[in-house]
């Protein structure tokens, strides 16, 4: 082999074991968008999420069981939750920075809980239409109109079939962006 040649493999070959360092050790985080708020997306980050996990310290749980992690190499915090209506398995999703102790008092919400309310609003609202009437809300200080054979404005028609359990409660939680 020719000097030249033989300095070009050994470039080759290193280069190559950069790339295979570089590898196991960076992390996964690019990879990971936002998490879309369909049932599809969130079976797919349900399997994803071991490997993700692997780059990733545990920061804090919350009483709730949520989970806090932050990524080793790029330093992403991550929010790991419960779908309770996939099976009740796990998954990772992306969050802003935030100091643990906060996060304990108040995690983020999860994004599974946001696509099953808005699925089940979009349903109800897909059955009922509503009218509004001429007559004001009986709600003190709501300035809408009350919907027509009802006493009160559709937001709070809503909150009243909330608070008695006949629709699902707004998911509880830190709101964030993109979904704000
Ligand atoms: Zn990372
Ligand atoms: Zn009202």
């Amino acid at each position: 082999m020719s000097q030249e040649r033989y300095s070009l493999a050994v470039i080759f070959a290193n280069s190559r074991m950069l790339r295979i360092l570089g590898q196991s050790t960076s992390c996964a985080c690019a990879k990971y968008p936002p998490l879309e708020l369909s049932r599809d997306q969130i079976d797919k980050r349900i399997k994803a999420t071991k490997n993700i996990l692997r780059h990733l310290d545990l920061r804090g749980e919350s009483p709730k069981g949520h989970s806090l992690f932050q990524c080793k190499s790029c330093k992403q915090f991550w929010q790991l939750s419960n779908a309770w209506n996939w099976g009740g398995k796990n998954y990772l999703f992306k969050v802003p920075d935030i100091e643990t102790s906060d996060w304990i008092d108040n995690p983020y919400i999860s994004p599974a809980d946001m696509t099953i309310y808005s699925a089940s609003m979009e349903e109800y609202f897909r059955k009922n239409k509503f009218k509004e009437s001429d007559n004001a809300c009986k709600i003190e200080n709501c300035n809408k109109k009350s919907l027509s054979n009802n006493v009160l404005c559709k937001e709070h028609f809503i909150e009243s079939l909330q608070k008695i359990g006949l629709l699902p409660q707004r998911p509880q939680g830190r709101m964030f962006a993109p979904y704000i």
